[in-house]
């Protein structure tokens, strides 16, 4: 048990919860032992001097040693943080590596493309080192150095954002030259616009006989990608992951950005930065990724990892080398950590362990509650009390519709609502069923879905239930418009839920005079109810919206099928 110095008595001292037996002795300025042995005399409290009391004994104890004590509101671990962290001044900020993803449609070279930065790089450098999957790693170009994030994709990227963890600094965009801009290329270019990150077109596969990179600026332009050879502002790159051609040219690119961007941090703070991955490793216990944003890591260091606290213990960078300490961009591998924290947690490097423990008990704490209570995102429902409460200024809206046909005059009739104090914005617009990809953004932006004669996948929806975001169902241009004019204006007729209660499959229509078509179906999921609403999908496309009329199972009417 630490020396506790006696301070001179006040007669009025200002608390926030939680309060350990350590800090009100230190408040005080009585010993801890005193504390603790009135503690267990006269409150029958058997406390240790790291533990947590009460409202009503720390005011009791308050009264018997003549101080007055007011409680300040508890402040968030969010909050602690921030006062930790005091802003830097603009003498101390160093130029710092740009942090890089690549995000792209699938099988159009991001791994391949990384892989052969990566080796390059490794070739050249002398020792030859092999790298470790570390989660992210770093190379040197000409003097300069780059930090690449190791899982490509735009899902892990919004993923890491929604939890608070923007680390991207450039995204590069790969698009293959022989296939041009797909489904998953225009939510690539959505995701990074609203995280508000610069893109470098990645023209890949210019080996290919086929390639044809002029249609696909012609298709990047019309996604508002304006390629500079054509005076716009977005830099594309044609290379190859085959041959290596062009890969030197993207990174030059990628540094140009990030020098327009002019990347700073202070290297002479304590460290914060986010997780990009952590495990628990035999023999090295909590190992955490993390990738330093601001300042520079030191072992034994103390830090906070989201909920998890402890020393730095030791340090591994991505080519397996064990180091003292660490600046801005820089990916590591710490061990250290108590428990194991997720990617996409925030670290922060603190003074004192006491407050490490505090903060990280706090985030447990909130943990526990997220998990308890749903998340709360804006929906159409709640939209106007946040606007009242002037919590909002925008709309934000994803669009996902059956045909390409459907979607300009959607969006333009939405817009159309928008008012002098709420505009409308659109972040992503495609085709095809809700994805998980739409109610990640959605989930990091703050957005509300809007599924115009599509349906949504099932893993999609229950990461939308789980994390709060609101999917709406529309067939009709004007009933959506309507919809979201009557949110804005508080008028919205509280909606009639949409709940799944089954799902089944047509494994036949059958045609029967005077009745019409009847649907011979298997029953996958779930019930089918006489009388319930159904939504027939053909290829994630919504054919046909209605009740079940009648019910038969074999030869006879029921109510319900299971
Ligand atoms: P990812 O899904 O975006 O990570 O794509 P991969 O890197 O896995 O590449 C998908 C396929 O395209 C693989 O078969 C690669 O060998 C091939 N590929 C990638 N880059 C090139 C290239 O520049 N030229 C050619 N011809 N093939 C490529």
């Amino acid at each position: 048990v630490r020396k506790v110095p006696v301070k001179k008595k006040e007669t009025r001292i200002e608390l926030a919860l939680p309060v350990s037996v350590r800090d009100l002795s230190e408040r005080l300025g009585v010993s801890a032992s005193d504390i603790i042995r009135r503690l267990m005399l006269e409150h029958q409290i058997r406390a240790n001097i790291n533990q947590h009391l009460d409202k009503e004994v720390v005011e009791l104890l308050g009264i018997q040693y003549g101080v007055e004590i007011i409680f300040r509101e508890p402040k968030s671990a969010g909050e602690m943080l921030k006062e930790l962290t005091p802003p830097d001044r603009p003498e101390d900020l160093k130029p710092r590596p740009p942090v890089v993803t690549l995000l792209g449609h699938v099988d159009h070279g991001k791994t391949s493309i990384l892989d052969r930065i990566r080796h390059t790089s490794v070739a050249a450098t002398e020792d030859g080192g092999i790298t470790q999957a570390i989660g992210a790693w770093q190379i040197s170009h000409k003097g300069r150095t780059l930090t690449f994030i190791d899982t490509p994709g735009h899902e892990a990227f919004t993923a890491m954002r929604a939890r608070g963890a923007q680390v991207t600094d450039v995204v590069i965009l790969v698009v293959a030259a022989d296939d041009g801009v797909m489904a998953q290329t225009e939510e690539a270019i959505s995701h990074a616009r609203a995280a508000g990150v610069p893109i470098v077109v990645a023209l890949n596969k210019m080996d290919k006989p086929e390639a044809s990179p002029m249609r696909v600026l012609q298709q990047l332009a019309s996604h508002g990608l304006n390629p500079e050879e054509w005076g716009g502002q977005v830099g594309c790159v044609r290379l190859s992951a085959l041959t290596g051609q062009g890969i030197d040219d993207l990174i030059e690119r990628v540094l140009l950005e990030a020098e327009l961007l002019e990347l700073k941090a202070n290297p002479e703070r304590r460290a914060n930065g986010a997780v990009l991955e952590a495990r628990m490793e035999e023999g090295r216990g909590v190992v955490a990724t993390v990738i330093v944003r601001n300042g520079t890591l030191k072992n034994g260091d103390i830090m906070v990892c989201g909920p998890a606290y402890g020393h730095v213990r030791s340090m591994l960078t991505d080519r397996g080398e064990e180091i003292d300490s660490t600046g801005p961009s820089t990916p590591v591998a710490v061990s250290g950590p108590d428990i194991v924290p997720e990617a996409g947690d925030t670290f922060a490097v603190v003074e004192d362990l006491d407050v490490a423990r505090n903060i990280a008990q706090m985030q447990r704490g909130r943990l526990e509650q997220e998990r308890r209570r749903p998340r709360t995102h804006v929906t159409l429902e709640n939209l106007y009390e946040s606007l009242a409460a002037g919590q909002e200024r925008h709309l934000r809206m994803i669009l996902k519709a059956d045909v390409q046909g459907s979607i300009e005059p959607l969006a333009e009739s939405l817009k159309g609502v928008g008012t002098d104090e709420v505009s409308l914005r659109i972040l992503h617009q495609g085709v095809g069923s809700v994805n998980v990809s739409d109610v990640l953004l959605a989930d990091a932006s703050d957005a509300i879905i809007l599924a115009f004669r599509v349906g949504v996948e099932d893993r999609a929806r229950t990461l939308a239930k789980d994390r709060g975001v609101d999917i709406r169902h529309y067939r009709v241009i004007y009933d959506a418009a309507q919809a979201v004019k009557d949110a804005l204006e508080g008028l919205l007729e509280p909606e009639l839920k949409e709940e799944k209660v089954g799902v089944s499959e047509v494994r036949q229509v059958f045609k029967i005079s005077h009745v019409g078509s009847v649907a011979g179906c298997y029953v996958r999921e779930g019930q089918v109810r006489r009388g319930g609403r159904v939504r027939v999908l053909r290829s994630g496309v919504v054919v046909h919206e209605g009740a079940v009329a009648s019910l038969r199972r074999g030869k006879n009417d029921v109510r319900e099928v299971d």
